[in-house]
């Protein structure tokens, strides 16, 4: 099928976005590795469509500070090489190659990808798991939500017609931070059936901090927070490990699933991320 008329409007400038975003009526268009199917499908009909690839600034990784600030115009490939240095870095680098397939990832943004808040996307997860911070920008200014806040539910957040997603804010990790990301899926380039991201930051031996984020576990991504609880204070040994893996599996599923299946899994996921965080692989 193809798409519904739509006025196209190609933005040079973030005043140009807001603009066009403004009656509420329009739709962001970054990557459109999910708008285009999505309109092709006619599941979407915007009346217009606010094409952002023309806007330079909005390609731009800023490192400095205590996060990462991810422009509305990252794609999905930058992540694959050593942009963001340290421990999330490598966090990112190991989650990135999960996205689809190299195509996509050459055109598809993070961003983006949080805008849409498929549940079994990856990187809502770890903008969840880490504590990362959004801004939303509209003609009346910026306002900034937590990752935990944002995401609603299936293809939901908090983000009005009328708001671009101008920025993701990624914290940092701690040198020496650990970290694993475990996906279970169909096919290479499938979407996740369940995926377990991890980060733990280990100093003498204990665990300082955790952060434990659950793709498609639930109907949006999930913290584990009971099994970050159950790592705080205590050694990373096999023990531990199980005990938070199984305080996981306790998480609410999505009722509209297997809810044992998916809680088995998903115990298993978190001890196989927490191991691969440990002992590398
Ligand atoms: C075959 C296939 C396999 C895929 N597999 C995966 C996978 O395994 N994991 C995964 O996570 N994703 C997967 N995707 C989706 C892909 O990652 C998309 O790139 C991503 O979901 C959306 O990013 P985009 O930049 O392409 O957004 P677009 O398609 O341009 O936009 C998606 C939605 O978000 C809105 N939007 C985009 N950017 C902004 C912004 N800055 N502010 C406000 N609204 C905005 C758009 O208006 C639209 O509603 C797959 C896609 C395909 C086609």
């Amino acid at each position: 099928m193809k798409p519904a008329p739509f006025e196209y409007v190609v933005a040079r400038t973030a005043d140009d976005v807001v603009a066009a975003l403004a009656d509420g009526k329009a739709r962001v268009l970054a990557g459109g590795q999910s708008l285009v199917l999505e309109m092709n499908y006619r599941h979407v009909r915007p009346q217009r469509l606010v094409d952002i690839n023309r806007v330079p600034a909005f390609a731009s990784l800023d490192l400095d500070g205590d996060a990462v600030q991810v422009g509305p115009l990252v794609r999905h490939r930058v992540f694959e090489s050593g942009a963001v240095p340290g421990p999330l870095g490598d966090l990112l680098r190991r989650v990135v190659h999960h996205i689809a397939h190299p195509p996509i990832r050459a055109r598809g943004t993070m961003a983006g990808s949080c805008a849409y808040a498929h549940p079994a996307a990856e990187w809502p997860a770890v903008a969840v798991a880490l504590g990362a911070r959004l801004d939303l920008r509209s003609a009346s200014g910026i306002r900034t939500v937590e990752a935990a806040d944002f995401f609603t539910g299936p293809f939901a957040t908090v983000r009005r017609a009328e708001e671009l997603l101008l920025a993701v804010h990624l914290p940092k990790l701690p040198p020496g931070t650990l970290v694993g990301f475990v996906e279970h899926r169909r096919t290479h380039a499938s979407f996740a059936g369940l995926a377990a991201v991890v980060a733990v930051t280990v100093t003498d031996g204990r665990v300082r901090a955790a952060h434990l984020g659950l793709v498609n576990a639930a109907d949006r991504p999930v913290r584990a927070a009971t099994a970050e609880q159950v790592l705080v204070d205590r050694p990373l040994d096999d023990a531990v490990i199980a005990e938070a893996a199984a305080a996981a599996a306790g998480i609410d599923a999505d009722p509209h699933t297997d809810v044992a299946y998916r809680r088995h899994a998903v115990g298993v996921l978190v001890r196989r991320a927490l191991h691969q965080a440990r002992d590398g692989g």
